[in-house]
């Protein structure tokens, strides 16, 4: 692909990057959404999640309405048309769950709907450490499966995408990343943007994650992935494939008291509200992970792949 030089005509391109390191305009309270590590940041005023609230109007943007203050279930979940179980027949091996993220990000890539996708690889030393990508091969995306459950710069790419010439992208994302593109998305250069979130809460940056592996699990070092599940335990798995599970109850709280990272304390968009679909597991039964459309956007990406699910009402 032959990089295109952005037209200075935009005010964002005189802007400079903020260096690593240094604060960022919301302080403390910054959750590393990316914005801020490009020329982007000539908008954080009006698009960081933690200076400016314009949820509502980001909705109407989004979905064409914002969430009805009278029905309980869009009052907890956001704007929606459509929830539901699902699993995939064939789960990919080494994903968070049973893959149903990377399989639309690649099938959307694969079909054509999209030239990239902004999704989170790791480093190569360390299996939690995030780096956020533009793939542009399935290869690229399938190796950004699994979470990193840290604070993750994704928006970070913003200006290789404006650079690249993309039209078509697709972004996947948690709710304070995904604010701020919609508040910046008009000014990317694209003719399509495509919206795939996760829920996302009590996160932690790579240091407070490495405090909270070493006062639960049994083998910091050796843990590959964890989730807090349904069951009401905290489930690692380790490199051999072993999984040790921790109850709730059983967390060394006096250690943890501060372990969250203060943006994530103060985060009030769990169910990622402003992206088109999103993939989670919470409510959803034991294996299975809970998906909500919340446009018709959304459902075109997830009819992609309803042939490889298995699906099940979510019950109440
Ligand atoms: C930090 C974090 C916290 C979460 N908390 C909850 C929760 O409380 N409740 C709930 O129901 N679901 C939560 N999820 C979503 C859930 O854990 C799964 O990610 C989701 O169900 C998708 O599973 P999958 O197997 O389809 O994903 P996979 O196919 O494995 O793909 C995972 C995708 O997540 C992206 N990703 C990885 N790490 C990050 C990151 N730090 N920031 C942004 N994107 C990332 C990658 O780009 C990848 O494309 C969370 C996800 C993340 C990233
Ligand atoms: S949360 Fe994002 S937009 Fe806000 S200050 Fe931090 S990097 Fe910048
Ligand atoms: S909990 Fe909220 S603020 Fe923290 S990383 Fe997740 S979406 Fe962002």
């Amino acid at each position: 692909m032959t990089p295109v030089q952005p037209s200075s005509s935009h005010p964002h391109h005189k802007a400079r990057a903020l260096p690593r390191g240094v604060p960022r305009p919301a302080k403390q309270l910054c959750s590393d959404c990316g914005l801020c590590d490009t020329y982007y940041i000539h908008y954080v005023r009006e698009a960081c999640a933690f200076l400016n609230q314009q949820f509502p109007q980001l909705e109407e943007q989004s979905h064409g309405r914002s969430r009805q203050l009278e029905s309980d279930p869009e009052v907890y979940f956001g704007v929606h048309q459509g929830m539901v179980a699902a699993r995939k027949r064939q789960p990919i091996a080494g994903a968070q769950w049973t893959g149903i993220v990377t399989t639309i990000a690649t099938t959307m890539l694969t079909q054509g709907l999209v030239e990239g996708v902004v999704c989170v690889q790791n480093t190569e030393t360390d299996r939690f450490q995030p780096q956020p990508i533009l793939a542009t091969t399935p290869a690229e995306i399938l190796a950004a499966r699994v979470n990193k459950p840290t604070l993750s710069p994704n928006l970070s790419v913003l200006e290789q995408v404006e650079r690249s010439g993309l039209k078509r992208l697709l972004v996947i994302g948690v709710g304070c990343q995904i604010q701020a593109l919609r508040s910046v998305q008009d000014r990317l250069g694209l003719e399509q943007l495509y919206v795939l979130g996760t829920p996302c809460v009590d996160n932690v940056n790579r240091a407070g994650l490495q405090r909270f592996l070493e006062t639960t699990s049994r083998s910091p070092d050796t843990v590959v992935h964890y989730e807090f599940m349904q069951d009401f335990r905290v489930h690692f798995r380790h490199q051999d494939g072993c999984t040790e599970t921790v109850p709730f109850f059983g967390l060394k709280t006096n250690q943890l008291k501060d372990v969250f990272a203060p943006s994530c304390m103060g985060c009030f968009d769990y169910v990622n509200g402003l992206a088109d679909l999103v993939v989670g597991y919470m409510g959803a039964p034991f294996g299975w992970q809970w998906i909500v459309v919340r446009n018709p956007r959304g459902q075109a990406m997830l009819d992609l792949v309803l042939d490889q699910l298995e699906t099940q009402p979510v019950d109440s």
